[in-house]
């Protein structure tokens, strides 16, 4: 069998063995201590974001990001319907509903058009939307300009799920400090992990605070335990903040290095009939993975089936939410475009320590499956 190549797998350094042993030796393995107070700071320095509070998942970043908007039972979030099921599941932790808004062809973020005609439709309800939910997918950033104004126009806040775009800058400024609120991910095919963990930043550092008092079962200040409302385990580890640190020391070369596979990719391809999303003017996407547009759904399947027999991971693009049995009965403004996407897109092996040799294993399989 052939060497198996990953879709993304964790790239550790060994430099984060350094903050993990100082944990160990200073007997800091409890939540909080020096590695969760320098991962927030690594992250505030990397990102500009004012304020930060290091957390257990994305997934829980974007719960308290609910929670800190005061997103309660039947309010509405307007939410990417292109993404994955991390980003609205935390809707349905507060009872509330998402309304699922389709891509734009550009970026396949969140169509700032279709966003506005929603609002306009839910406002026609009666509804007045909590929150904007806005993904970064595949680190390439939404058409913040457009939705920001829109953001404004309707004084509806945004959450930003930069989850998988830690290194995805728009117009010099990095994702997830536009909005209210941001989110990061370091699960453990992001482009920097901590095995598992997450992150939330504001500009206005009361969020942060509030989002870590509430992450850390929401104590009154009392010599005895005293809560006046409902707290979370939710704060990351002093140990897990340790891998952090050392991964924050390597998200600049992780960048690069992703991005020179989807370099490579799309040299190898040109001239075949498949297109890649192209980085418009003040775009600059980390590409945490590299994915192609192909022609149909069989040409899509003979290439993730080809790879497959090969011992080589790909995956189709994320099914719509708007699709997804668990949120169809909710609803959802399409045109069509995550639909498509879904039918005739592939993510194909991007990891940041792929061999010049495993991606030409790669190239030779695709080049092959378009050839016939
Ligand atoms: C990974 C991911 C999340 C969730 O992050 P976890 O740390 O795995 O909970 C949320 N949204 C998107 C778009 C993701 O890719």
């Amino acid at each position: 069998m052939n060497k198996k190549i990953w879709l993304s797998s964790p790239h550790l350094t060994g430099e984060e063995q350094k903050y993990v042993q100082e944990a160990f030796e200073t007997n800091w393995v409890a939540p909080l201590g020096p590695n969760v107070n320098g991962l927030e700071k690594d992250i505030c320095d990397f990102t500009g974001a004012k304020s930060c509070s290091v957390l257990s998942s994305g997934s829980a970043a974007i719960h308290l990001a609910m929670i800190l908007l005061g997103v309660e039972q039947d309010d509405e979030v307007l939410c990417s319907s292109f993404t994955f099921s991390a980003t609205a599941n935390p809707i349905r932790y507060q009872k509330a509903i998402p309304i699922f808004v389709d891509s734009e062809r550009d970026t396949w973020n969140m169509d700032p058009i279709l966003l506005e005609k929603a609002i306009l439709d839910r406002n026609s309800k009666g509804k007045k939307p909590k929150a904007i939910l806005l993904v970064h997918l595949y680190g390439m950033p939404a058409k913040m300009k457009e939705i920001m104004a829109i953001s404004e126009k309707y004084n509806i806040p945004i959450i930003e799920d930069a989850a998988e775009a830690m290194g995805a800058f728009y117009q010099g400024k990095h994702m997830g400090t536009f909005g209210e609120l941001g989110v990061f991910s370091f699960n453990g095919n992001k482009i920097i992990t901590t095995s598992g963990g997450g992150a939330l930043v504001a500009n206005n550092a009361d969020y942060c605070k509030k989002a870590t008092f509430l992450a850390t079962q929401a104590r009154d200040e009392a010599p005895h335990y005293q809560h006046s409302e409902i707290g979370y385990n939710y704060r990351m580890s002093n140990i897990v903040a340790g891998i952090g640190r050392g991964q924050m020391e390597v998200l600049k070369d992780r960048v690069e290095a992703r991005r020179e596979n989807f370099d490579y990719y799309q040299k190898a391809f040109a001239g075949l009939p498949v297109t890649f999303v192209e980085e418009a003017e003040g775009f600059f996407a980390n590409r945490w993975l590299t994915t192609i547009l192909t022609d149909s759904y069989n040409t899509r399947e003979m290439i993730r089936l080809a790879l497959e027999k090969e011992n080589i991971e790909s995956r189709p693009l994320w099914k719509p939410m708007h699709l997804q049995p668990v949120f169809e009965e909710f609803p959802a403004y399409t045109n069509g475009v995550s639909e498509d996407l879904f039918e005739r897109g592939l993510c194909l092996p991007s990891g940041s320590n792929l061999t010049r040799e495993d991606l030409d294993r790669v190239v030779a399989i695709v080049k092959e499956v378009l050839s016939k």
